[in-house]
């Protein structure tokens, strides 16, 4: 389909609205279906309504304007009752951390791109959160939250970037996606494959089974890459698909993900260890191992700033 985008007024200001609501309500929903079917009611109507325009035109949610497309997905998604009361348990572990500051902060879930975002004005601060967060655990709403009201701090920064290139984050991410070009193998820079088939013949001779990669929808500023075992994915931060991102970089930030691979998670004092010494050992043979850490602590800094 080669028309222009459909932009629908309203739609993500209905949904912007609905996130303050359930924001204002999460606390009470667990004890009170009350409040949660009607709200449900309400978005899965509002699908409904751009599903019947759309057809009207003959035309997919394809055709949806980005913000309009995410929002559409977004509705979606939080008419099944499982990932709305995920919403709904984030929001109170958020309201949680935010015990005491609660009248200054007002948290919204929103289908986009950023992790997070903060607005302040006049003491209160309203801050957005990548709806992508609703899987994960209260530890990581607390970290957003005291990143917000507290400080942020390089601790905080890390476990909400793990959080987001962990596979539950970026399965509800793809999901969001789903209507736009997904990003996948082929970033709009750099090509994880390419990449892969030159560290694999460098550094291990070739005969590295590839393991499926992508790269992320979503920005993090400090941790660049993932392994996920269960899955043999890799994830790479979208952050690196820039052209002020030199190849070898990527190339460093996928050699250090594929050495988990090789090595394999160490179970030391009950605890998984995965940058054991022979791993950091060999995360040294890369040949600009100095000049790639340095990049990347320079890019992490300018990323935040
Ligand atoms: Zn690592």
């Amino acid at each position: 389909m080669s028309s222009s985008p459909i932009k629908l007024s309203g739609v993500v200001s209905f949904w912007e609205e609905k996130s303050e609501f359930l924001w204002r309500h999460c606390h009470e929903i667990p004890a009170n279906r009350a409040i949660a079917v009607p709200l449900q009611r309400t978005l899965l109507r509002q699908v409904r309504d751009i599903d019947r325009i759309l057809l009207r035109k003959g035309l997919t949610p394809a055709a949806l304007a980005l913000p309009t497309g995410r929002v559409y997905a977004a509705l979606e998604m939080l008419s099944d009752e499982v990932l709305f009361d995920r919403a709904v348990m984030g929001l109170i572990a958020a309201k949680e951390a935010a015990r005491g500051y609660a009248g200054k902060l007002v948290v919204s879930l929103m289908p986009m791109r950023p992790l997070w975002t903060v607005r302040r004005r006049q003491g209160r601060s309203k801050l957005k959160c990548n709806l992508g967060f609703i899987n994960s655990s209260p530890e990581i709403w607390g970290a957003i939250v005291q990143s917000v009201v507290v400080k942020r701090t390089a601790h905080r920064d890390q476990l909400v970037d793990e959080a987001a290139l962990s596979n539950p984050f970026q399965e509800i991410v793809g999901r969001l996606n789903r209507w736009s070009n997904a990003v996948g193998v082929r970033g709009q820079v750099h090509d994880l494959e390419e990449l892969f088939s030159r560290v694999n013949d460098t550094y291990f001779s070739g005969v590295l089974g590839a393991p499926d990669m992508t790269w992320s929808e979503t920005v993090t500023v400090r941790t660049f890459g993932r392994y996920e075992f269960s899955q043999d994915r890799v994830v790479i931060s979208a952050s690196l698909d820039q052209p002020e991102v030199p190849e070898w970089v990527v190339e460093f930030v996928l050699y250090h993900e594929l050495l988990h691979k090789v090595h394999g998670l160490q179970r030391r004092a009950k605890r998984n260890i995965a940058h054991t010494r022979a791993f950091k050992a060999d995360e040294r043979r890369f040949e600009r191992f100095d000049e790639a850490e340095q990049f990347l602590s320079q890019w992490a800094h300018k990323l935040r700033t």
